[in-house]
């Protein structure tokens, strides 16, 4: 899963295409989002 810097949506896309880009605006800038990770908050 990717979240595009553009508009903040979150986008699939297929790693093997070279050409990634947010479908939704066009951006070309899109981040890999982690997996969800567990975070220590300690207070
Ligand atoms: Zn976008």
């Amino acid at each position: 899963m990717y979240k595009c810097l553009g508009c903040g949506k979150e986008v699939e896309i297929n790693e093997l295409d070279r050409r990634i880009r947010c479908p939704y605006c066009g951006y070309r800038v899109l981040v890999k989002e982690r997996p969800k990770v567990v975070k220590k908050v300690i207070i």
